[in-house]
């Protein structure tokens, strides 16, 4: 009988009041139908198909920080790179800058020497002579102040071009951390949607009460725990001892029992195995 109602019901999905309310209901007594230990398994099914998407959403979670470091560290060095080639730049103008003093004082000394030519008094050949002097001692500190600079020029161009290398390195370090971590994020991806197709299939066999109970549980839980064994006599969820007429409750299947402590769903070991064994 149930199974033509359900029949009806699914080639006139539009069909509502009496017809629908019988379906929902001779559904929902066929769920209540399965045993509590059904019901048990069930929910640990879910939860260690839970657990099993959680640990890979935790992996995934950690692997861009991989490649963030990375970055960072090219980002550093790039930012490092900028600031010698600027000071490099820095230095090359100076010598520039001297290059063009050189010259004009050696403009300044032949315009001088002109002008010596043409003195009328030993004063004014002197004080000429003295304008020479100075402009040549000008050159001399230039030529020097030059000397010194390019020392410090081919210096830096070294750390530079050290510099410039190991930032190649680690960029290719990072292209190809990138292109790895691609793939195991496309890999867990692959696994996840499985997990979910699964998790997807057992959910449709608790009844709605159960399950929003197991996800209010799992979201207050900070490991995402809501369905948890009984390990040697204590709560699997919150560690607390269970008292031994609660271990038996828990065992006979009668009733859905929670940690008093936790309010997680307890099972038993006869449910862990049937849930492991069946993987
Ligand atoms: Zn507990």
């Amino acid at each position: 009988m149930a199974k033509t109602d359900l029949k009806t019901a699914a080639k006139s999905p539009k069909a509502t009041g009496k017809n629908g309310a019988a379906t929902r209901a001779s559904t929902k007594t066929t769920r209540s139908d399965s045993t509590i230990a059904d019901k048990l398994i069930d929910l640990y099914r879910l939860q260690s198909l839970d657990s099993q998407v959680d640990k890979i959403q935790t992996q995934r979670g950690e692997l861009p920080l991989e490649v963030q470091d990375l970055e960072d560290e090219v980002a550093g060095l790039e930012t490092r790179l900028s600031k010698l080639q600027e000071e490099l730049a820095e230095l090359e103008t100076s010598v520039s800058d001297r290059q063009n003093l050189i010259k004009d004082a050696k403009a300044q000394i032949k315009k001088y020497e002109a002008q010596q030519a043409k003195v009328r008094n030993n004063r004014e050949y002197d004080s000429l002579s003295k304008e020479i002097e100075f402009q040549t001692l000008e050159i001399q500190l230039a030529e020097k102040r030059i000397k010194e600079t390019k020392a410090l020029i081919d210096a830096k161009s070294e750390v530079v071009g050290s510099s410039n290398s190991l930032c190649k390195d680690r960029k290719k370090d990072l292209d190809h951390k990138r292109k790895e971590l691609d793939a195991i994020i496309a890999e867990t991806e692959k696994e996840e949607k499985a997990l979910q197709k699964k998790v997807d299939q057992v959910a449709a066999k608790v009844e709605e009460r159960l399950l929003v109970a197991y996800k209010r549980i799992r979201s207050n839980a900070r490991n995402g725990l809501a369905v948890v064994p009984v390990e040697r006599g204590s709560c699997g969820g919150c560690f607390n001892a269970i008292p031994p007429q609660r271990q038996l409750d828990i065992a006979s299947h009668k009733k859905l029992i929670i940690c008093e402590h936790c309010g997680r769903i307890l099972v038993d070991e006869q449910i862990v195995q049937s849930v492991e064994g069946a993987e």
